[in-house]
């Protein structure tokens, strides 16, 4: 029998759903939750076009499962960084269009080519091999233009812009479809990002000179709600699509938290005062301590940064301290202070309505993608 306490209820349920050997870790996928946040956005900015950022296992949420969620959603595009992301959106059936967001290697080029998914374009020289590949194929090529604003990691420079689509223009198996740029400092440095934004503003009017662009895009969530750019017609959604919105707006509070990362406890025990716990004994019980081993580690995206840092798991109803290092597979927690009784396979929330996703990025000190992209293959996705 596994005991649970009340919110944990569906939980259990859901558990009991996952085929096979029960996981040790799982994380639940609120996938109403994802759908409501997009529609947060949509209802704030009605004339904006989406694309949703399923990078990295859509922020450890899982690719595919994420890709068929809000695949009849009318985002323009799926945000991805690589082909084979882009590949496993295909397999998966949706018909959503991925946007490769980087630059591509020569070699992941004719796959999208023959896909007819979207890339960026940051150099004549993937102009020419696109159009070459465009014209074996017989294939239009749909490239959007990147200008480096300040980002510093692809793009064409501001200054290259003039005289950029008469060159363009001798490569005709190239749809220019759009013009888009990546803000470097949203969160923390509003003048550099109204520079940025003033420079992809000059630079969507300079191209458009030649011709018009069905999308203009710069925004991702650190701007999304806190910038206004006249000149763009689509957003780009990462954080803010799984509930965190970097800045400070009047629709944070309507975001709803996508991922509840939970584990069951392995064993409890009693250990003496004075006793080391985990590596390094970096934790020593000071009086006799009721310890539980919960089953998640580092290997499973419970950042090692979280060791000694006070950090704590949500079970029965009560906060309970995680003691010394994180290991790869397990941790420890003091359960000397809970009221209800505690024993092997109860279940222990991770990260969830009592422990967010924020807490555990301020106690290891990171950034919050970083928390949910370390989350491993390890823990099972379930989609609600
Ligand atoms: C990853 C990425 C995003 C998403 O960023 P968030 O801040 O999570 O919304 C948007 N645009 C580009 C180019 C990216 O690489």
């Amino acid at each position: 029998m596994i005991k649970t306490c009340s919110f944990l209820g569906t939980c259990l349920t859901l558990w009991s759903m996952i085929p096979g050997i029960p996981p040790r870790a799982w994380a639940q996928i609120d996938t109403s939750a994802l759908r409501h946040n997009l529609n947060v956005v949509r209802r704030v900015m009605p004339d904006m076009q989406l694309m949703a950022i399923v990078k990295a296992e859509a922020y450890g949420h899982g690719l595919e499962g994420v890709a068929r969620a809000l695949d009849d959603e009318g985002c323009a595009f799926y945000g991805v960084a690589t082909v084979h992301e882009a590949d496993r959106i295909r397999q998966a059936g949706c018909q959503t269009c991925p946007f490769i967001l980087g630059p591509c290697f020569p070699d992941e080029r004719e796959p999208i080519v023959q896909n007819g998914w979207r890339t960026a374009l940051s150099s004549l020289e993937e102009a020419n091999h696109f159009n070459s590949l465009g014209q074996l194929y017989n294939k239009q090529v749909h490239t959007h233009i990147c200008i480096d604003t300040g980002m510093g990691r692809s793009g064409f420079l501001p200054n290259e812009l003039q005289g950029l689509m008469e060159k363009l223009r001798a490569f005709p198996y190239l749809h220019l479809e759009g013009i888009f740029s990546h803000l470097s400092a949203a969160s923390v440095d509003l003048t550099f990002t109204h520079q940025q934004i003033q420079s992809f503003t000059n630079g969507v009017q300079e191209l458009s000179r030649s011709q018009a662009f069905d999308y203009r895009h710069i925004c991702s969530s650190s701007a999304v709600f806190n910038y206004h750019v006249p000149v763009s017609n689509m957003v780009r959604l990462g954080r803010l699509l799984y509930g965190y919105s970097p800045m400070p707006s009047p629709y944070n509070k309507e975001l709803r938290p996508t991922m509840t990362l939970l584990s069951r406890v392995t064993i409890v025990r009693t250990l003496p005062g004075n006793h080391g716990v985990s590596y390094n004994h970096c934790y020593i019980t000071q009086g006799s301590t009721k310890v539980a081993t919960i089953g998640i580690g580092f290997a499973d995206g419970y950042l090692h940064y979280l060791s000694n840092k006070n950090s704590r798991v949500y079970v029965h109803g009560q906060y309970c301290p995680v003691l010394g290092r994180v290991t790869m597979d397990q941790i420890m927690v003091d359960v000397t202070y809970l009221k209800e009784e505690i024993q092997p396979g109860d279940i222990v929330e991770i990260m969830g309505p009592n422990v967010s996703w924020i807490e555990l990025t301020d106690r290891a000190n990171t950034i919050p993608s970083n928390v949910l992209t370390s989350i491993g293959s390890r823990v099972q996705r379930v989609y609600v």
